[in-house]
């Protein structure tokens, strides 16, 4: 199959492209449309991305459990604004073995309702609280637009849903900032750039006060969500009875928030760190850190793969992960071109100039440059060009992120630029999402991504003072925030 661009219309087929000859998963070919599989090698990425996470919540408390994939209707259905929201995407299970279902089953399309009830078995009291759970599972959702592999799934596999339980609103708050913070810190170990906003309530997570939404730009320039925190105040505790007895004595419902991510986390790696060449994985997550290649002719070979031997092991026990490539029915070009279209940063060749010189020839897929390395200071060098691979790659990134960042004084003007150009548009903005709201039903193919957050701006190195004052890009009043928005997926 010939090279899609990566950037641009042709994004999609790239990635089709990329996922399948990098063999991370299989899409489209399994009979059930929205599925896919995960390959050997984009399993291995899989399960260091799940590591990640899995550490960023043990080590600030949450606790990991497994709930049960189906949901009777008769729980689903008790909050009406989620079940309202989520009619449109479940699968039932309507048939048991011969049998007509007196209740039907729904595959989860999310737990908030599972743990809400057994929640009210659970916790009765403050003095259990906070408590902050999580899991990490498929789940399920008929989607109805075009689906995309690990973009936009029927089945979500890889995700990572928490429910935390508070005495009061002020500790749901202070849970939310925790989940942000927990979200940029694990985006930014994989060198993910975002956009952090408030989605308007509109947008917002069905039975959520409100929602937090992480976005990034796709290459084909349009907004993508890959994470979002949502503050569910007490609208399940109080359809689930989960009541607590407060400090005061008193009783009353408990507050609880949720955040999610899934393998959207994945497609981002793959659709930043790459180029027209293929993967560029981060060291934290690739299978393979180092790949060792020997070159030789025949009357070497002995000697030239004893020394690699030599170089992965020392690698290896200084907890570098290699793969020592000795294939013998492939030339070393053919490898190169594998393991470059496979992203593993660093590739060590060794040839019989490298054992007389006693030295290796190290070869960094983010720069596509040679270094050569006295083999004496490999391990070292090796730990070096890892970390300098990471900023890099994480560095490019965000600055792409940013290169599709643009700013206008008004919704026209706004309209016109991602229709030219996609990406996201910031706006002032007055605060008043009616506003909002009436204006954009005139334009087709824009939505609002939401309202950013101070510390997003900071990151992105936008300055508040650009906006504020100035008039809202939607009415007449005066500004008092900044609102985004894109093209979405
Ligand atoms: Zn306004």
């Amino acid at each position: 199959m010939q090279r899609p661009q990566k950037y641009g219309e042709s994004f999609s087929e790239w990635f089709s492209w990329i996922i399948s000859e990098a063999e991370i998963y299989d899409y489209g070919r399994y009979p059930i449309k929205g599925t896919g599989i995960w390959l050997p090698y984009g399993f291995q990425i899989r399960r260091r991305v799940i590591e990640l996470i899995r550490m960023l919540l043990d080590e600030t408390g949450h606790e990991e459990i497994l709930l049960p994939l189906l949901i009777p209707e008769t729980l689903f259905a008790k909050e009406s604004e989620h079940v309202r929201g989520f009619e449109g995407e479940v699968f039932w299970i309507t048939k048991a073995g011969l049998e007509e279902l007196d209740v039907k089953l729904a595959l989860r399309p999310t737990s908030e309702t599972t743990i809400s009830y057994m929640e009210s078995l659970w916790i009765k009291s403050y003095k259990q609280l906070p408590k902050k759970y999580y899991q990490i599972v498929s789940i399920f959702r008929y989607e109805t637009k075009m689906t995309k592999p690990m973009i936009r799934v029927r089945e979500v596999t890889t995700f990572k849903e928490a429910h935390t339980v508070h005495e009061s609103f002020e500790s749901s708050e202070e849970q939310i900032r925790e989940a942000i913070n927990i979200y940029a810190k694990f985006f930014d170990m994989l060198g993910i750039p975002y956009i952090v906003s408030r989605r308007p309530q509109w947008d917002k997570f069905a039975g959520a006060i409100y929602t937090i939404a992480f976005d990034t730009i796709f290459p084909d320039k349009r907004a993508v969500q890959i994470g979002t925190v949502h503050n569910l105040g007490q609208t399940f505790t109080k359809v689930f009875d989960v009541k607590i007895q407060k400090r005061d004595e008193s009783i009353d419902y408990a507050w609880q928030t949720s955040y999610g991510i899934s393998e959207r986390v994945i497609a981002s790696i793959i659709a930043f760190h790459s180029d027209e060449k293929g993967l560029i994985l981060p060291p934290l997550v690739a299978p393979y850190q180092a790949v060792v290649i020997p070159i030789y002719q025949e009357d070497a070979k002995d000697m030239v793969i004893e020394y690699c031997n030599n170089v992965a092991k020392a690698l290896r026990e200084n907890g570098i992960r290699v793969y020592l490539d000795l294939r013998d029915d492939m030339r070393p070009a053919e490898k190169f071109f594998e393991w470059e279209l496979k992203g593993v940063p660093l590739r060590i060749e060794v040839g019989v100039r490298e054992i007389t010189n006693n030295t290796v020839t190290v070869f960094r897929r983010d720069k596509v440059k040679r270094e050569i390395v006295p083999a004496q200071q490999l391990v070292e060098r090796v730990h070096v060009m890892l970390t300098e691979i990471a900023q890099a790659l994480a560095a490019r990134a965000w600055k792409e992120l940013i290169s599709n960042i643009r700013i206008s004084k008004s919704i026209e003007e706004a309209a016109k630029i991602l229709k030219e150009l996609g990406g996201v548009v910031l706006m002032p903005w007055c605060g008043d999402e009616r506003c909002v709201y009436s204006k954009m039903q005139g334009i087709e193919g824009v939505d609002v991504i939401g309202e950013v957050m101070e510390e997003s701006l900071k990151k992105l190195n936008i300055s508040l003072d650009l906006f504020k004052g100035t008039q809202c890009g939607f009415c007449n009043n005066q500004a008092k925030a900044v609102i985004a928005i894109a093209k979405k997926y």
